[in-house]
């Protein structure tokens, strides 16, 4: 399992600078989270100005 960002992503970056493990990069059309490397600290949701970064089950 890890985190996973919606498409209410706006591509504004903050979640990249916040993950501790640099799992998430710039995708085409949103910001996308490698799921090998995200621990699910959830970091990236606490920044996210639209909550686009969800846990998933
Ligand atoms: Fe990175 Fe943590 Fe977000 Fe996973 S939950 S992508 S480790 S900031
Ligand atoms: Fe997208 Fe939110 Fe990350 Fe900004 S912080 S790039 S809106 S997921």
């Amino acid at each position: 399992m890890s985190y996973t960002i919606t498409d209410a992503c706006i591509s504004c970056g903050a979640c990249a600078e916040e993950c501790p493990v640099e799992a998430i990069s710039e995708g085409d059309e949103r910001y996308v989270i490698d799921p090998e490397l995200c621990i699910e600290c959830g970091a990236c949701a606490g920044v996210c100005p639209v909550e686009a970064p969800v846990a998933e089950e």
